[in-house]
């Protein structure tokens, strides 16, 4: 049975290759790799080998020539670890050469189509690492400095080669996303405690579990991902905010996207890392040990994010929604994935593109996390050590004018924060002082 099964999908796989055309190349850099793409007219066959002095990558793709015109030279002017990119046809095979820099680890694979890319071919050139010393087992973290920064790591979804939903006017989900990524971290960086790191700045994919582990590796107290994803109807529209669910979707979106994204590994292509989770197990007994407390903790975020977009934007729905989502799969930190709209709405595409509203979903964002984040701020925080001190007892002698001069806030914040009608305060009254922006 198995047999048989087996020379069925080698004949359709043969079948499948074809005399194939390479139609264009580019290319995208990321922190760890340099990440070439062929597109190619049908899935093709090749072999990849390196070759030293000079370091060099081959490639030889089987029945395949060049489209006319085609010059795939310049895409490889002013790359990180490639110094040139050349070819010539080898008897029925085309030989692509990458002219390396370094020595370099290359990883190449096939990807589907998927709108608006067609057939590809991908070679991944990573730096080849020198053998690097096993790590101790079971390393301690270095201890954290006492009042912290709180860290959000803001993930941009998608990228390189899963350009993710596609909008009108040949919007790409990628795009948008990286953008408004980028204002959230600017406008988390610029109120006091917060630090923000980006889980991508460039136009490049990164596996899902890469993303996590970027943010693992930031020790970030929130993982927000952001979207802006196109339904089945063009009349979806609106903003959401998910958080990760075992059990089911709560809503028939909710499903359909998580579905979407998950397939994102494989659009956007994570080389010969295996899909199917070996780890699933281990991953399964972690996420019941913690996940009841950083679900709870992401609700409460994601909730008040959601309550500061309805300020400034259409929600989808008024409730922060469950799903699947792979992304959110980490059991050490709350997670949050804001959908910022539907791009497959004409007027909402148009929305999302431009720079007023994308700063001010990135405002109405950081916003929501500073609020739930200063109520309930991570221990060793700087934001937790401020809500700490923010007491005073009054002493004999005190005057809410002297008390709100003394904490550089205003007497009338002060009498607000504490209901206090006229100036009549008593010794021994405690006093909350309001915090500062
Ligand atoms: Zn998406």
């Amino acid at each position: 049975m198995v047999r048989a099964l087996l020379s069925l999908i080698a004949s359709v796989m043969s079948l499948s290759v074809v005399a194939a055309t390479i139609q264009g190349v580019r290319v995208h850099e990321s922190p760890d790799a340099t990440r070439v793409v062929f597109d190619t007219s049908a899935a093709v066959k090749y072999k990849s080998f390196t070759l030293e002095k000079p370091h060099r990558v081959v490639i030889d793709v089987s029945d395949s020539r060049l489209a006319k015109g085609l010059d795939i030279a310049t895409v490889a002017e002013d790359l990180q670890r490639v110094e040139g990119l050349r070819g010539a046809p080898r008897g029925k095979a085309y030989r692509l050469v990458i002219d390396a820099k370094q020595r370099l680890k290359p990883s190449a694979f096939t990807l589907k189509p998927i709108a608006p890319y067609g057939h590809r071919l991908v070679v991944d050139l990573a730096a080849a690492k020198p053998k690097q010393q096993r790590k101790p087992a079971a390393e301690k973290p270095a201890p954290r400095p006492s009042n912290r920064n709180v860290v959000i790591v803001i993930d941009a979804g998608h990228g390189g080669e899963d350009p993710g939903a596609l909008g009108s006017r040949s919007l790409q989900e990628k795009h948008l996303v990286l953008q408004i990524a980028k204002r959230t971290a600017s406008a988390i960086d610029a109120k006091s405690g917060y630090k923000a790191v980006l889980t991508r700045t460039g136009d490049y994919y990164i596996a899902h579990r890469k993303r996590t582990a970027i943010a693992r590796e930031a020790r970030a107290d929130l993982f927000v991902s952001l979207h802006a994803d196109a339904f089945t109807s063009a009349a979806a529209r609106g903003a959401s905010v998910y958080t990760l669910s075992d059990r089911g979707a709560t809503s028939e979106t909710a499903k359909w996207l998580a579905e979407r994204a998950n397939q994102s590994d494989l659009l956007g292509g994570v080389g010969d890392v295996s899909l199917s989770d070996k780890d699933d197990v281990l991953a399964h007994v972690l996420l019941d040990l913690s996940m009841d407390g950083n679900r709870s903790y992401s609700i409460g975020a994601g909730q008040a994010v959601l309550d500061q977009m309805g300020k400034i934007t259409r929600l989808h729905k008024k409730r922060v929604e469950q799903a699947a989502f792979l992304v959110l799969k980490s059991p050490d930190m709350p997670s949050i994935l804001v959908e910022t709209g539907f791009i497959s709405n004409p007027q909402e595409a148009r929305r999302l593109s431009q720079k007023d509203h994308q700063n001010k979903i990135a405002r109405a964002i950081a916003d929501g996390v500073d609020q739930y984040m200063r109520a309930n701020p991570p221990p060793g925080t700087a934001l937790a050590a401020r809500r700490q001190e923010l007491r005073h007892t009054i002493a004999r002698g005190d005057t809410l004018s002297e008390i709100a001069a003394r904490y550089g806030v205003s007497a009338n914040a002060l009498k607000r924060r504490n209901a206090i009608r006229g100036d009549k305060i008593r010794v021994g009254q405690v006093l909350f002082i309001p915090q500062q922006g």
